[in-house]
């Protein structure tokens, strides 16, 4: 518990998909993750609240992965990771959302590992944690 992971995804993965199976093989069941380096054609997601779901847009070509921030709880009785992105263009504009896919070509990863549980319930439309409650000490 409380391991600390720093590492490469390798080129051509998809990064979310990699992180999960690293956070399976790990076993690791909360924490934060933080990132940086450069992304292929990555999906992202901005949650319409009034529609319920996520509008999705892909961004041709590659971008600097400016920041990926994130953390890692339970959701379906697995290690569940949600991240955010801010991508940067050639012009250095920046496009953000929640992170869908991407395809890697740098990925510099770091993950801590924390002491919570943590699990994901289906709130409305969305997966949420339960919030915390300051009166009941939990
Ligand atoms: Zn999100």
């Amino acid at each position: 518990m409380g391991k600390k992971f720093m590492f490469r995804v390798p080129e051509g993965e998809e990064i979310v998909e990699f992180l999960t199976r690293f956070l399976v093989s790990q076993d690791i069941r909360a924490g934060i993750i933080l990132g940086v380096g450069s992304l292929e054609d990555p999906e992202v997601g901005y949650f319409d609240r009034e529609k319920k779901e996520y509008i999705t847009k892909t961004l041709k070509g590659t971008y600097e992965l400016v920041t990926l921030i994130g953390n890692v709880s339970i959701k379906n009785g697995k290690p569940f990771l949600h991240v955010h992105v801010s991508l940067g263009d050639r012009e250095g504009k920046l496009y953000g959302g929640h992170l869908i896919r991407a395809k890697v070509f740098v990925a510099e990863i770091f993950i801590e590992e924390l002491d919570e549980k943590l699990e994901r319930r289906k709130f409305g439309s969305l997966y949420l944690w339960d919030p915390i409650n300051l009166d009941s000490g939990s």
